[in-house]
């Protein structure tokens, strides 16, 4: 891979799956250039998600027990799609695609503002993680291990797009 040229992962959680917006969303990602490298549906343990979320992610450490815990419920409520994504510059350009972590306050044309509406504080009181749709690595670092967290080499593939299939 080139320099600048980066994977990302992205899961969509269980709350995509739940009202049938993967296909929606999945275009975004694709029509800007990205491309799929890696893509699986599984329902992993708490303890996968304990490392996603703490070893990798440190959401206990940052948001407290609580946040962590129903954070982890959400998660298991469902399978999830775990995608890896390459391009440059994939790690920051699918924050940017993504958008803010509440749904409430994610700018219009992000994917958690277009798509998702949810405030801390209704979420908070009714004891439930916030759905907000999709996972996607922090930074270029975090996405290094989340990617070998959730995939293994042999799932990952490298393949050329149709224009250079055609012209190299
Ligand atoms: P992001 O998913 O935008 O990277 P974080 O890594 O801070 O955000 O948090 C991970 C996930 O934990 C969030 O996507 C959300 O599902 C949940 N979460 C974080 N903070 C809160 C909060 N204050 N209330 C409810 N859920 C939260």
């Amino acid at each position: 891979m080139s320099k600048n040229v980066e994977q990302t992962l992205v899961l969509f959680k269980p709350d995509s799956l739940q009202r049938g917006l993967v296909g929606d969303i999945l275009t975004r990602f694709e029509r800007v250039g990205l491309r799929i490298v890696g893509t699986k549906m599984l329902a992993p343990d708490r303890n996968h998600y304990g490392k996603h979320y703490e070893d990798i992610g440190k959401l206990k450490t940052r948001a407290g027990e609580k946040i962590f815990d129903i954070t982890l419920d959400m998660m298991g409520r469902g399978p999830v799609i775990a995608m890896v994504f390459e391009g440059v510059e994939a790690v920051s350009l699918v924050r940017k695609l993504v958008g803010g972590t509440e749904p409430k306050s994610a700018e219009p044309g992000t994917i958690r503002g277009d798509f998702s509406h949810m405030s801390y504080e209704y979420a908070n009181s009714a004891q439930k993680g916030i759905p907000n749709l999709i996972h996607a690595s922090g930074d270029p670092e975090e996405a290094i291990k989340e990617v070998n967290h959730w995939f293994s080499d042999s799932e990952l593939y490298d393949y050329q797009a149709l224009h250079e299939v055609f012209t190299r």
